[in-house]
């Protein structure tokens, strides 16, 4: 019977190296960022790679902008005189070549090979970043949006963080207050005026909170970060739970727009 098993066993192992074979044979690994045929199946190939801009370690702790070297962690002279809502603030990516096409992919297309590849990469950052004790808050998104999508791209990001931290995701503690026009669509000024009171917390959000370690922090998770007048409103709610608020976007643009 235990031969059988084994015999079993290796017969199944040999088929799916098989199945493997023929699958590279009909769909060569491609990269995930630029489809060109990969000899290996890491997911990234050397030109992509290059242009992968990580963002730097080199910025103003409070609102995650570059600052050179010398003057990291800041604060930088916007935070000096007007500081965001949050503590902290992370991002992990430039929102630039293969990682602006991977998320815009991801969201307008559903393919998310090319975020995950870059989640994955990027979970020893996070490690040290985000430890178990921590709640990860996906920034909400307008319910007609949500309709229109069928996809809340916040916490999915939310789901595989959690997973890769051993952390937790808690998507009722912050709450989209009414319908805004889309941010994309408006100016600097129009943004902050529209997310003023856009974001609220859950009327039972001291039994959530208090249930946590005494070491927790909240990470309010975007996918983008552009002028960052979303995670401060955002962030601004959240403070009001008396736990440090720290913002953690995958990507986040050059642009100095608030
Ligand atoms: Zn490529
Ligand atoms: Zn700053």
């Amino acid at each position: 019977m235990t031969g059988m098993l084994v015999g079993m066993s290796e017969l199944s192992t040999k088929l799916a190296h098989m199945v493997n074979g023929a699958r590279h044979l009909l769909f060569p690994p491609g990269c995930l960022f630029c489809r060109k045929a990969l000899d290996e199946s890491d997911g990234c190939c050397p030109d992509c790679l290059q242009e992968i801009l990580i963002w730097p370690a080199s910025t103003c702790l409070r609102c995650g902008s570059m600052l050179p070297l010398a003057l990291a962690p800041g604060p930088c002279g916007h935070c000096l005189h007007h500081p965001p809502a949050q503590q902290q603030t992370h991002s992990l990516y430039q929102y630039h070549g293969p990682v602006r096409d991977a998320i815009l992919n991801w969201k307008l297309a559903g393919q998310d090979g090319g975020v995950r590849w870059l989640l994955q990469a990027a979970v020893p950052s996070l490690k040290q970043l985000i430890t178990p004790d921590d709640l990860l808050l996906p920034i909400p998104a307008p319910l007609s949006r949500m309709r229109k999508s069928g996809q809340h791209h916040a916490a999915n990001l939310c789901r595989w963080l959690a997973t890769s931290t051993g952390s937790r995701m808690e998507w009722r503690l912050l709450r989209r207050i009414g319908e805004q026009p889309r941010q994309s669509a408006l100016s600097g000024v129009a943004r902050r005026k529209n997310l003023c009171k856009a974001f609220g917390l859950c009327d039972d959000y001291p039994s959530i909170t208090q249930a946590l370690s005494p070491h927790a922090r909240l990470w309010i998770v975007d996918d983008i970060f552009t002028t960052g007048s979303t995670a401060h409103y955002a962030a601004r709610a959240a403070i009001k739970t008396k736990l440090p608020v720290h913002v953690l976007t995958l990507a986040r643009t050059q642009h100095q727009g608030s």
